[in-house]
């Protein structure tokens, strides 16, 4: 089982998709990245199953 997904995420300040690399093997997960585009950084809360991300919730932090 392929346990990294990849995930798109819309930047909450400028629109902008990008993807990033998701570990399913911890049930949640926050993320804290700057965007590549506007450098602002933004909360990614993900919630995963072994082998899939159920849902990926995208805030300006
Ligand atoms: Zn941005």
């Amino acid at each position: 089982m392929d346990i990294v997904e990849e995930i798109e995420i819309v930047c909450p300040q400028c629109g902008e998709t990008f993807t990033i690399e998701v570990e399913t093997t911890q049930p949640r997960l926050e993320l804290i990245e700057d965007c590549a585009v506007c450098c602002r950084p933004m909360t990614i809360r993900i919630l995963c199953e072994p082998g899939a991300v159920v849902e990926a919730r995208v805030t300006a932090a």
